[in-house]
């Protein structure tokens, strides 16, 4: 296969992709124990645009051992302060190299251009600044304990040790920031598995680490398959915590391989959340909120509102609004001018949407908008809209991860506990999104939806702060936050005994 590379591309982003990309290990590029590469394909064209290292077993045993000897030694040994200080460089120097990295995740991930821009790089930077403050902020407590005599007690936060993290195709800076920006705060060392599908700007990403002064061995980076990678991460006894974003199913493997040194785990596992639309509602914010987050990155994104419950007052003239911007919508290039949405990720998940848009159809779905699957070239699928969707069809039950909205109806609004229970009859339970004008409203639906994020008028609120993860079986922790430091610290208590 030869290399294809879209005209647009910068020059930067182009040096970069000719470069042979090797792990990084204990700051150094590693060639990898099998000499073996995995072609790095652009999903709006399905060609090569460059191929890394395929890791082994015996690659992440490098990584780990440099992980390892990076907490036991230096990084163990430098001041918070200058873990904040190291952080505020490596995002400066993120923003430096602003257009090479959107570029880079945009050919690689598909996204169109100006929201790997203003999102996944702006994103990154401003988690990395946030996390950066926790270092000098995360200290212990002084409890009062009733024990008898004189005692000083306190606690302890002290960092887990040596992380691995494993990252989906999706949001490749978003989901590696995420998982580093805190590890980093905590005092953690790092194995990062990025996805072999997107594993380009993570690489990036630890090159520009290295270059703000981050000790070598502090964050190193594997690329490869889930198995052997991901799974010797998850299974290796020299690693203390995991941390996971992707499938259920992968999910469950990743637990039951970290149970034999009893390592820490936290998940994020994807959705299949609704939005809860009241006739009160501003429809036209309402519809663009849904559109943007079902289609805009073709529908891969965890959160994304992918069942709609609109009361059925509204329901005709919403779909409509809805129907008409998924008809308007431009599928192409992420770094062509004007592209609304790219395409899905691979061939295989392009059968795998089609399959889900079929199965709907055949269950009794109709077919409101979008369904094909278009384009000479790249794995681009319309904008799709489903009505008469009930539970139990596959449509509505699992997630689907393309541009595929549900969209259902609800006949009355005051009985705020039925419109509840059919938006939480998931197995999921990542986020919820709910419109109206009438505030009450607004906050009992927030407390009866369950799931780890809600938002009211709003579709997505990505903000450092906020904490984001799943109830039920969307995941365990939280991610961003004071709640990711929380992942990657535990709590020592001591007891000083002052009557000895
Ligand atoms: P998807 O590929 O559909 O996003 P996955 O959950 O399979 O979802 O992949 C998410 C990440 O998990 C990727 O980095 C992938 O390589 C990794 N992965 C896949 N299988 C395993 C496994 N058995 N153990 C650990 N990681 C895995």
């Amino acid at each position: 296969m030869t290399t294809q590379l879209h005209p647009a591309l910068g020059s930067a982003a182009r040096a970069f992709l000719s470069r042979t990309h090797q792990h990084l290990v204990d700051g150094n590029l590693l060639a990898g124990e099998t000499g073996q590469r995995t072609d790095i394909l652009d999903p709006a064209t399905g060609e090569r645009i460059a191929t890394v290292a395929e890791g082994s077993a015996l690659d992440v045993d490098r990584a780990v051992a440099a992980a390892r000897r990076a907490f036991d030694g230096p990084w163990r040994k430098v001041p918070a302060a200058e873990r904040t200080r190291i952080m505020l460089r490596f995002a400066s120097l993120i923003e430096a190299n602003a257009e090479e990295l959107a570029e880079l995740e945009c050919i690689n991930s598909g996204k169109p251009l100006p929201f790997c821009r203003n999102g996944d790089v702006a994103g990154i930077v401003e988690m990395l600044r946030y996390m950066a403050g926790w270092t000098t902020k995360m200290g212990g407590e002084t409890p009062n304990v009733s024990l008898a005599g004189e005692w000083h007690a306190y606690t302890l936060r002290e960092p887990v040790g040596v992380v691995g993290q494993i990252i989906p195709w999706n949001f490749p800076l978003n989901m590696a920031m995420w998982k580093i920006a805190p590890a980093l705060a905590a005092g953690c060392t790092i194995i990062l598995k990025p996805s072999e599908q997107t594993p380009l700007t993570a690489l990036r990403l630890g090159e520009l680490a290295l270059e703000a002064g981050l000790p070598a061995g502090v964050l190193n980076i594997v690329t490869g398959f889930g198995n052997p990678v991901g799974a010797a991460i998850a299974a290796h006894p020299g690693i203390d915590k995991v941390a996971f974003t992707g499938s259920g199913e992968t999910g469950r493997r990743i637990l039951q391989a970290a149970a034999g040194n009893l390592k820490r785990v936290s998940l994020e596992l994807g959705g299949k959340s609704p939005v809860i639309v009241f006739p009160d509602a501003n429809l036209e914010a309402a519809a663009a909120g849904v559109c943007s987050s079902i289609f805009f990155h073709a529908g891969q994104i965890c959160a994304a509102g992918s069942r709609l419950y609109v009361h059925e007052r509204a329901f005709d003239e919403m779909l409509d609004r809805i129907k008409r911007r998924a008809n308007a919508m431009k599928l192409g290039h992420g770094l062509d001018a004007g592209t609304d949405m790219g395409p899905v990720i691979s061939r295989r998940q392009l059968d795998r949407v089609a399959g889900y848009i079929h199965s709907g159809q055949q269950e009794g779905a109709t077919l409101a908008a979008g369904g094909g699957t278009c384009g000479e070239r790249g794995y681009f699928v319309q904008p799709t809209v489903l009505t008469g969707v009930k539970p139990g069809m596959k449509v509505h039950d699992e997630e689907i991860f393309g541009p595929v909205l549900c969209a259902m109806s609800f006949e009355s609004d005051d009985d705020l506990d039925r419109i509840a229970a059919a938006a939480n009859a998931t197995t999921y339970g990542l986020a919820a999104s709910i419109w109206t004008r009438d505030l009450a409203r607004a906050h009992k639906m927030a407390s009866r939806m369950e799931a780890g994020i809600v938002n009211v008028n709003a579709l997505s609120s990505p903000d450092a702060t906020l904490p984001y993860g799943g109830y039920k079986q969307s995941g365990w922790g939280r991610e961003r936050g004071f709640d990711a430091i929380e992942l990657y610290t535990q709590v020592k208590a001591v007891a000083v005994n002052l009557n000895v």
